[in-house]
């Protein structure tokens, strides 16, 4: 017969032996990350970035919100996975390769698919801000191309 110590040392190690820990949850808070600028080599005008958010593996999602002031914009660009913009302030412009450019505006959501040349940013004379999510694939989420030039951007 076990003792009654051996029987309360059993009960303690179901109790305290419990399957891993769940990861944490985590709030990054407003104010906490510096804002950065829009690398030259991939926009055009100025444009920020800030609140960046990037999910732990195995998610692949992450992103930020930038924004964009009048007549800055990406350059031509894809995604391997595809991207979702959720315009949050202004007015801005967003265009696919061989396609007409199209007006966005608070509230709306742009689903770039993936592999699709495009670019987006602020209208000429008004700045825009949207939220960026794209999921990474092997670690990428964007191919830079060349600079969409004046001419491109006006029409
Ligand atoms: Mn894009």
């Amino acid at each position: 017969m076990k003792s009654l110590a051996a029987l309360v040392g059993t009960a303690l190690l179901v109790i305290s032996a419990p399957a891993q820990a769940d990861p944490l949850v985590t709030v990054t808070r407003a104010g906490s990350q510096p804002s950065t600028t829009g690398a030259a080599a991939n926009f055009t005008g100025a444009v920020r970035v800030d609140s960046r958010f990037q999910g732990s593996a195995p998610a692949r999602i992450g992103g930020g919100t930038v924004t964009f002031e009048p007549g800055a914009r990406t350059a031509w660009h894809s995604h391997p996975l595809g991207q979702t913009l959720i315009v949050t302030a202004g007015a801005g412009w967003v265009r696919q390769w061989a396609g007409p450019i199209q007006e966005i505006k608070p509230g709306d959501i742009v689903w770039i698919p993936p592999d699709v040349k495009h670019w987006h940013g602020a209208a000429a004379t008004t700045g825009m801000t949207h939220i960026a999510i794209a999921e990474a694939l092997d670690g990428k989420t964007v191919t830079w191309m060349e600079q969409v030039n004046d001419e491109q951007y006006a029409r």
